[in-house]
């Protein structure tokens, strides 16, 4: 999945509206941000195989440390424990961690079995919403569109870059999510570890323009009610 983890953080907004999109953008990629630095190293690895779902075309043979069960708990609990020692603000920081969990479910629904619970073992889980190019299409804008009003009822733009760096953030998303749909495998496994760290750009983007807005008083509001109960 791709739109769908950037949706969770979108979302999240509404939950969490001091957090920055920044930050719940970290955190429900956090795992595919990983991900390409562990191929750099060696320690995990994917192969380009044409076919291998309707949807995408790559082979991920061996990830457990970003991808397992237990690996998404310990990211998610790292994260989370880092922003309660840096914020102090044990809600907001149990919000981030269930964001970095989030993207193990949205994988587990759309990969084929290839998600393994520890870091051995031979069984693997996946529900394969990517062997449905239709399926895959609806959940990914579904979600993208649902976190979108989220976001935009929780926050309003004090300034062009709240607005059009947020529009243009959103837009950036989702053309590259359709070219990666209809273009051509990536050439290499190589390219796709360099390639893929270039996510953190989308993490730096959601800092920007989340400063330039502003949460609206109808929604923070809600947060202090959600707060004090
Ligand atoms: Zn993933």
């Amino acid at each position: 999945m791709f739109l769908g983890h950037y949706a969770v953080g979108l979302a999240a907004k509404k939950a969490v509206p001091k957090v920055s999109l920044g930050t719940l953008f970290l955190a429900g990629q956090l795992i595919d941000l990983l991900w390409p630095v562990f191929l750099l190293l060696g320690l995990e690895h994917v192969r380009i195989d044409p076919g291998n779902t309707a949807v995408t075309p790559l082979d991920f043979y061996d990830y457990p440390i970003t991808h397992s069960l237990v690996g998404a708990v310990l990211w998610s609990c790292g994260l989370g424990l880092a922003y309660f020692l840096l914020m102090k603000q044990k809600r907001a920081a149990a919000v981030v961690g269930l964001v970095v969990f989030s993207h193990w479910i949205l994988d587990l629904i759309t990969h084929r079995p290839d998600l393994s619970v520890g870091l051995g073992g031979s069984t693997y889980f996946g529900l394969g919403l990517w062997n449905s190019v239709g399926g895959t299409l609806l959940a990914e804008f579904g979600l993208f569109a649902a976190g979108i009003i989220l976001y935009t009822r929780t926050t309003v733009a004090k300034d062009r870059i709240g607005s059009i760096g947020f529009w243009s953030l959103i837009g950036i998303l989702a053309l590259i999510y359709v070219g990666n749909i209809t273009g051509p495998p990536p050439p290499s496994a190589s390219i796709i570890a360099v390639a893929g760290n270039a996510s953190w750009l989308f993490v730096l983007w959601a800092y920007w323009v989340d400063r330039h807005r502003e949460v609206k008083p109808s929604a923070s509001q809600t947060y202090s009610e959600i707060f004090v109960a």
